[in-house]
């Protein structure tokens, strides 16, 4: 019989797997590791000098589940679906009341709400986390979005605190509410990643071919915009990317890559769960329809064939100190209002799935360690904090300010680019939602107007309480 000496074991050793192993090991931690292709786990101990050391590799899954001390934690880190579930089903059988797993992929919440009632009727606990960061935050710290039952999270934590990323000092994992809403809430991180890379992308659109700069010069400018508010990890890589160079043809990176974006689903999952919570998220479902736009190469060529004499009035973008200003500025609102979208959609899904989800303490664990970590979550960590925490962030004091003082910006580059016949659809979308959100009688009354002509279905009138209905002309 072996020894238990593992404090926590790892399933799956890819990309993320591998990396978070080694991280644990690195914090001083035993982790056995189990892999469906078995020399991975021992290439992991071996090639990895002392850190190796705390790695065990196992042959099979008795052997893994063997070396875990009590109660076991078993942290898969395998594809999101069906193979999660067979996992699940393959260790199930050999566990002992008490065990935990943990499911650190990037599942659908749907998928983690069965999963957690499937486990309710055992004595075992299941623990859905998201984590972010990609492979350098997997070793070097994650940010982790934990969900399952609050006792559970107590086994987790003396491990996954020391492995988090950190934000002066704090650690960036949380407890952030029972069985689904730790994958939520990273599925609407990856939705607002979506958002916040997209509109990125559209203000590189606007300097490149409104006003034809190269990549060199853009990489600059995102570089100094990076030095201020929209300080952040995406608009750091932004510049990054663009002044690296292709070694075979000299050519600036982002020159010889193909415009077709991928997507792994957590986008359309956010779209999907805000449109079933009735929250708009435009800017994210605007960012996730650009990606399916941008895979259709060859049909987006065929139509710039046949458009080609659209013409397009002359871009009035300018790139001195007040245009890129300008743009800068645009960007910030914007993201604003992307955020407040995002966070618009947790607020709906904690009191829908009465998560009562921690919306500062969700800004605090993505200031650091995931994607789209930056200086301006420690602003929203700040509203939310408050004595009167916001319903919505554009209520908060702080980002009335802000937009009211870059709303002009980011309209003058909307109607700019419109003009211009550069595409902005996150940007627009970001506006339009503004436009809406901030009118107090919108037009919606037509629609009510429409709806009951055609199919009876009443009215709420603005000067009486009750439903109505009115007898229209026939048409
Ligand atoms: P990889 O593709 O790098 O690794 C997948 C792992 O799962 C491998 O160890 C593989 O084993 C194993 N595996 C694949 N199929 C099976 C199967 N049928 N049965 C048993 N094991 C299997 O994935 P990642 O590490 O990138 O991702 C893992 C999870 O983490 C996913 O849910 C992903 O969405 C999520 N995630 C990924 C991030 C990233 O940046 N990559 C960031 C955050 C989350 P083998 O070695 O034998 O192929």
């Amino acid at each position: 019989m072996s020894e238990r000496i593992a404090d926590i074991g790892v399933l799956g050793l890819g990309t993320m797997g591998a990396n978070l192993a080694l991280n644990m090991a690195e914090k001083g931690f035993k982790v056995a590791v189990n892999n469906r292709t078995v020399e991975k786990g021992y290439a992991l101990r071996d090639e990895n000098g002392e850190i190796g050391q705390n790695i065990v590799p196992t042959d099979s899954i008795e052997d893994f589940l063997s070396r875990l001390k009590a109660p076991r934690l078993v942290l898969f880190m395998v594809p999101a679906g069906p193979i999660v579930d067979e996992e699940m089903q393959r260790i199930m059988p050999l566990l002992s009341p008490g065990d935990i797993i943990i499911d650190a992929g990037n599942a659908d919440f749907n998928d983690t709400l069965r999963r957690s009632r499937l486990v309710e009727e055992t004595p075992f606990h299941f623990v859905g986390m998201g984590v972010s960061g990609g492979e350098l935050g997997a070793r070097h710290g994650p940010s982790m979005m934990v969900g399952g039952a609050r006792e559970t999270y107590a086994s987790l934590q003396p491990i996954l605190e020391p492995i988090s990323a950190k934000y002066e000092g704090e650690p960036c994992v949380a407890w952030l509410g029972p069985d689904g809403a730790g994958h939520f809430v990273k599925t609407i991180h990856n939705g607002i990643e979506y958002a916040d890379m997209q509109m990125i992308a559209e203000i590189y659109g606007i300097l490149r071919d409104g006003l034809g700069l190269a990549a060199g010069e853009m990489a600059d400018i995102f570089a100094d915009w990076n030095t201020r508010g929209l300080s952040s990890y995406l608009v750091e890589i932004t510049a990054v990317t663009l002044a690296e160079k292709d070694s075979d043809t000299g050519k600036p990176m982002v020159d010889v890559i193909l415009d077709e974006a991928g997507q792994k689903g957590t986008g359309r999952w956010s779209v999907i769960e805000s449109q079933k919570l009735g929250v708009g998220a435009t800017t994210i479902e605007a960012a996730v329809s650009a990606r399916s736009v941008s895979s259709r190469k060859a049909e987006r060529e065929l139509t710039e064939s046949l458009y080609s004499s659209v013409a397009s009035a002359k871009a009035e973008f300018h790139g001195d100190k007040d245009g890129l200003n300008e743009l800068e500025a645009a960007l910030e609102t914007a993201k604003i209002i992307a955020y407040a979208q995002g966070f618009a959609v947790l607020t709906a899904a904690s009191a829908e799935h009465s998560w009562n989800l921690p919306l500062g303490e969700i800004a605090r664990i993505w200031r650091a360690g995931c994607i789209i970590r930056s200086q301006f979550l420690d602003d929203i960590t700040k509203a939310y904090d408050g004595a009167e925490p916001p319903a919505n962030l554009l209520h908060a004091p702080e980002f009335v300010a802000r937009v009211s003082a870059g709303e002009s910006a980011l309209r003058r580059v909307v109607a700019k680019a419109a003009l211009a016949g550069i595409a902005v659809p996150a940007l627009a979308a970001a506006l339009s939602y503004f436009d809406d959100y901030r009118r107090g009688r919108g037009t919606t009354n037509l629609t009510q107007a429409q709806r009951d002509l055609f199919g009876a279905h009443t009215f709420h009138r603005t000067d009486k309480d009750g439903v109505f209905h009115h007898q229209w002309p026939a048409v």
